[in-house]
């Protein structure tokens, strides 16, 4: 059986003030019946049960407009909420009072709460719309070769070879896409046990200079080292190995007929700087502050013939963010880009002596 919340409240401050009532007239009565006259505390017993009656009355009263104030509230949160399921979408919020009291509190964190939750449907529904419009091209594609298949293909060797080696491009393109947007996602919802982890610097830079070396024999690439021995990152191995390859491969991607990379890594007390240069095409200024968005080509169609599908530096972004450091990018069209990470080292003396001092 529901019963209202003012119902209850005011049934109990009634009871509450009758008993309190009860009490006092009581004392009030024997105290009266000591001393007085027949008549004198009949008069005063009358007195009593009409004072009675007037103040439970009240009382009733009073809980009654108290308890409504804060369920008319109440019913405002509740509005909102059934505004919100009816229409996720909707940026309807809950009217904030401007007293500074417990009711306030809850409806600023109700509203932020709701916030955060409508940001993250908005960027789930992006993402998928992304995604959708990402493998529309190759889809059609593949479609289109293994239809040319079916007509021609049988009796037509060039073209059952050249559909083929087409088909299994975009397959691979569709792969590399799907792999992405799984790294991507992962990098959303990386456990916070990553997020304590630590990295030496040098082996991991040398390590990755030599492959990339070896990977791209047509190249110059140089490595200046001026990591201090031993110094350590706050991030995850595989994870700065991952930004550290995004940023060269793309150097390598989109280099020109200057055929030379730049690593740099250097540690101070506080941070590591990494810089990853290239002398290649550039990107212009418009386009700058939007290459970490996600899918974001400058050049569509040379990206996606260089295999590039838009998600490398957002994923790059991503994971700097997530540790606390910064990545920015320089560039000039024509003449090369610069990417510039920083990571907060990890200062053990330093961490020591804050270990102490919290000691
Ligand atoms: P992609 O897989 O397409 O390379 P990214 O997210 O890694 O995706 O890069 C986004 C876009 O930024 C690229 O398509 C390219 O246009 C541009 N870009 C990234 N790195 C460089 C670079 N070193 N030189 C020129 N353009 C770059």
């Amino acid at each position: 059986m529901r019963i209202s919340i003012r119902f209850k409240w005011t049934f109990f401050i009634s009871i509450i003030i009758l008993a309190a009532y009860l009490i006092v007239a009581y004392v009030a009565y024997n105290t009266v019946d000591n001393v007085a006259s027949a008549t004198v505390t009949h008069d005063f017993f009358i007195k009593l049960v009409w004072i009675g009656i007037i103040v439970v009355l009240a009382g009733i009263v009073i809980s009654f407009f108290a308890s409504t104030a804060v369920l008319r509230y109440l019913k405002v949160v509740n509005n909102t909420i059934d505004d919100l399921n009816k229409k996720p979408d909707s940026d309807s919020r809950i009217k904030v009072r401007k007293s500074n009291d417990e009711l306030y509190d809850l409806t600023v964190n109700i509203n932020k709460m709701l916030d955060r939750m409508q940001a993250y449907t908005n960027q789930q529904k992006e993402f998928v719309e992304d995604v959708s419009h990402e493998l529309r091209t190759p889809v059609a594609v593949l479609e289109g070769h293994l239809s040319m298949l079916q007509r021609w293909g049988k009796d037509d060797p060039e073209v059952l070879a050249d559909s083929i080696t087409s088909s299994l491009q975009e397959l691979k393109r569709m792969q590399s896409l799907i792999q992405e947007m799984l790294d991507l996602t992962r990098v959303e919802q990386i456990d916070s046990e990553y997020l304590e982890q630590e990295t030496e610097v040098e082996p991991l830079f040398t390590q990755v200079y030599n492959d990339f070396k070896m990977l791209h024999p047509d190249f110059a690439v140089n490595f200046d080292d001026d990591i201090e021995p031993g110094s350590k990152v706050k991030i995850y191995r595989n994870h700065l190995e991952q930004v550290l390859v995004i940023l060269l491969d793309n150097a390598f991607k989109y280099s020109g007929d200057r055929k030379e990379i730049n690593l740099a890594a250097s540690t101070n007390e506080a941070l590591l700087e990494v810089v990853v240069q290239d002398y290649g095409v550039g990107i212009a200024k418009k386009d700058l502050k939007q290459v970490f968005n996600r899918f974001y080509r400058v050049d569509k169609a040379r990206s996606r013939k260089r295999g590039g599908n838009g998600l490398g530096l957002s994923i790059a972004k991503r994971l700097i963010e997530i540790y606390q450091g910064t990545i920015t990018v320089e560039s000039v069209v024509g003449s090369g880009t610069v990417f510039r990470i920083e990571l907060p080292i990890v200062n053990s003396e330093l961490d020591k002596n804050m270990a102490n001092k919290n000691d």
